[in-house]
């Protein structure tokens, strides 16, 4: 239980292995009972803190798992002290009792992380999703009649203003778009995609998979790199239900490379009576190159394209919460809409709300950079990192020294969640090399370990045997320099 503490930074003695023989081993029956351990006055007062149940709870299952490993031989006399049993369950409650989802400092470069929760909520859609969930509001209710409404007509009026389209609807996010859009056109028929287009998102969501899930049948044309009209043409029967485009949001097909683009597509499509869906993927509804930053298609542009259908993620370039957006052509929208399967796919009130609030940043386009935290973040200018970078600089390599050289590096960040892969974003921050070369790949990994297990996570990223800190998303350098003092003591389970 006791460990000796061990700094990643200095290095120190292995701790006594669980596993072994104990050389001054604890009896079994020296251990406290459990009502005699919850009267001790610091355990009264965990009780009285948390209530009986959790605490008395935990410290039934930390008895008896000292019981067993003093059984074993395996655990010191030290730790069946009734003081060091109850600091013990003082830790354990307070893991106990923690959430498990917690803030951390993304400095991976990559802004628009999926697993560190991709877009950051504007402060606008966060106040209004405290404002709504904390009482009842109008969700499924129609103000102007006093009968039953649809939670849709929220933000579909928004979503119409700014893509330019007829109708909209909402869902849990855009694989459930997707799914729900070829469930209500396609099911029972032939959908034709590119070959250069059936694409795994990650995360199990590949085209392929998707089409069947949805009970569609998948005809592939072209080949990976090159796809041509003549090939969507050859492919259309009486059995083809919808023409699909996907966009190629987490690869690029370079070199010889041909693709039919969505107002030829449609060309091809509604000749025929056919309608074209785009998946979007990340779906920017504003033409980010105007901020300086790579271009993206616009659900705008696609609709105007002549795309029946368009579906996007509400998390990604839109910066908002999860959920599914599909925009198009009323008639096809209104199918989709009242499909079955829309009712299990149905957002939340609580990212609805969220939703809203980020929609309507979108009306008022002068204050967007400033008001939606993931543009901000996406346009911060590279002075700005670069100052941050200079001000994390001393303090962390004074906390690393003498085992760790911290210096300030150039550094090219991504976007992120798939959005535009092989572009760049010129950024900056800190790179982390250890001093003894030899044992570098152990230390690097102790070190990130470290910094992952302080109080607000630190993650980074390891490439070419350094810690890369970027520092884009560090907004505040304080909240990671206040942290640091918490490096030198603190206890790591992996020996460096
Ligand atoms: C991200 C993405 C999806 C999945 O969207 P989620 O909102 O994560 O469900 C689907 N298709 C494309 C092209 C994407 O980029």
């Amino acid at each position: 239980m006791a460990r000796p503490p061990e700094s990643v930074v200095h290095g120190s003695q292995a701790p006594h292995p669980a596993s072994t023989p104990h050389p001054n081993p604890a009896q079994p029956q020296h251990l406290p009972a459990l009502d005699k351990l919850l009267r001790l006055p610091v355990v009264a007062a965990l009780v009285t803190e948390h209530g009986h149940s959790v605490v008395a709870d935990t410290a039934r299952a930390l008895l008896a798992e000292l019981r067993a490993q003093a059984l074993a031989g395996v655990l010191g006399a030290d730790a069946v002290v009734q003081e060091a049993i109850a600091g013990a369950l003082q830790q354990r409650l307070a893991a106990r009792l923690a959430p498990r989802m917690k803030p951390v400092l993304n400095l991976t470069g990559t802004v628009i992380h999926t697993n560190l929760g991709r877009a950051l909520l504007a402060p606008a859609a966060l106040a209004h999703v405290q404002a709504m969930m904390l009482g009842p509001n109008n969700l499924e209710y129609d103000l102007a009649t006093g009968s039953r409404g649809d939670r849709d007509s929220l933000v579909e009026g928004l979503l119409c203003e700014l893509t330019g389209a007829e109708a909209a609807t909402v869902v849990n996010n855009n694989a459930a778009a997707v799914l729900l859009t070829l469930a209500a056109l396609a099911r029972g028929r032939e959908v034709i995609v590119s070959r250069g287009e059936l694409v795994e998102i990650g995360g199990a969501f590949r085209m392929p998979d998707v089409m069947e899930s949805a009970g569609a049948r998948l005809v592939e044309v072209g080949t990976t790199n090159r796809t041509h009209p003549g090939d969507y043409e050859r492919a259309i029967t009486e059995r083809t239900a919808l023409l699909m485009k996907v966009h190629t949001s987490n690869y690029a097909v370079q070199g010889f490379t041909s693709a039919v683009d969505e107002a030829t597509l449609a060309g091809i499509a509604h000749a025929r009576g056919l309608p074209v869906a785009t998946d979007l993927g990340a779906g920017a509804l504003i033409d980010m190159a105007a901020y300086g930053l790579p271009r993206e298609p616009t659900p705008q542009e696609m609709l105007r394209a002549g795309c029946d259908v368009v579906s996007f993620s509400g998390d990604k370039l839109l910066g908002g919460p999860q959920a599914g957006l599909i925009v198009g052509r009323k008639e096809y929208v209104d199918r989709i809409r009242k499909f079955p399967m829309k009712r299990a796919l149905r957002m939340s009130k609580l990212p609805l709300a969220a939703l809203e609030a980020t929609l309507m940043l979108y009306q008022q386009p002068e204050h967007l950079a400033q008001a939606l935290p993931t543009l901000r973040l996406l346009t911060r200018p590279l002075a700005d990192i670069q100052a941050t970078a200079r001000q994390v600089l001393p303090p962390l390599a004074a906390a690393l020294a003498p085992r760790y050289a911290v210096t300030l590096v150039a550094l090219q960040g991504q976007i992120g969640s798939g959005s535009l892969p092989v572009e760049r974003l010129p950024s900056a921050g800190l790179a982390i090399a250890p001093t003894d070369a030899k044992r570098s790949g152990r230390a690097l990994d102790a070190l990130a370990a470290a910094l992952r297990r302080l109080p607000v996570p630190v993650i980074g990223r390891i490439a070419d045997d350094r810690l890369l800190l970027d520092c884009r998303c560090l907004e505040d350098a304080a909240a990671l320099t206040h942290q640091l003092a918490l490096l030198a003591p603190m206890k790591t389970s992996s020996q460096p």
